[in-house]
């Protein structure tokens, strides 16, 4: 039994065959999958399947490309939303992008501000996206960590997802209290890096996700991904850590029942 922590299914690339989608994960063993929202629509979208699916929860917050969409208004409607479903187990996915930098950085950081005092207020967890320009640029953990050490109080609750940083990163993820999430990006043949950081990664802070659409594992490179290729991604840290894979299993499904209340 596997906890998916990480998908966004309410995309239009699931439009047509969602049913089936989430067929194929049951027999891949997912008992429980996160949906995670990105925009306001998405997180009325994600409360929907919620409420469809008994093995979907929902994951209500705004992507930071989209932080200018953050206003009071926009909050009250998540407050809304959060008062009317008991599957509402994180807020996210927010934080800062200064990859893509598709809001200015000031916009991006106001908005991150918000989602931090709301996930206060509402005594919920935290999913976080940081993404750098480059790989070496540390400007946005930065801008992160300094909000989240100005406005939540130590340990932080939340996670870090489809980490991508190095072992600096890792340390101060941990340092923190965050739980750590990584994709099927780990089964990638570049991605020796990011190995050796998972191999770091203490196995009760560790979390399994596919972010679905996005980054399907090396042998189905290039399609759209889906929860029952997480699969894929147990294989890899079973194989690279020599650890059984039930263990795997059974230990990354307590730490996200703990840090998600399901
Ligand atoms: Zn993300
Ligand atoms: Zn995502």
């Amino acid at each position: 039994m596997i906890i998916e922590t990480h998908a966004h299914l309410d995309f239009p690339e699931y439009k047509n065959d969602l049913d089936a989608v989430m067929a194929r994960a049951k027999e891949s063993g997912i008992a429980t999958i996160i949906n995670v929202s990105s925009s306001l629509k998405g997180c009325f979208a994600s409360v929907d399947l919620s409420r469809r699916y008994d093995s979907i929860y929902a994951a209500l917050g705004i992507h930071p490309h989209d932080a200018k969409e953050v206003d009071n208004a926009c909050l009250d409607k998540i407050r809304e939303l959060v008062a009317s479903s008991k599957k509402i187990v994180a807020i996210g996915e927010v934080g800062l992008d200064f990859y893509r930098n598709l809001s200015p950085k000031e916009t991006q950081h106001s908005a991150f501000v918000k989602f931090l005092k709301l996930s206060k207020e509402l005594n919920l967890p935290l999913i976080l996206h940081c993404r750098e320009e480059t790989p070496e640029s540390r400007e946005a953990q930065d801008m992160l960590f300094k909000a989240m050490e100005e406005n939540l109080e130590l340990p932080f609750k939340g996670v870090m997802h489809c980490f991508s940083g190095d072992e600096k990163l890792l340390r101060r993820c941990l340092d923190s209290g965050l739980h750590i999430s990584f994709t099927c990006n780990v089964t990638f043949k570049k991605a020796d890096r990011l190995r050796e950081v998972l191999k770091r990664t203490p196995i009760d802070k560790l979390l399994l996700e596919t972010d679905s659409p996005f980054l399907a594992p090396q042998t189905e490179r290039g399609k759209r991904n889906e929860p029952a290729y997480l699969r894929y991604l147990v294989d890899a840290i079973a194989e690279d850590n020599e650890m059984q894979k039930k263990d795997i299993e059974e230990i990354t499904t307590q730490n996200a029942r703990r840090l998600f209340g399901i």
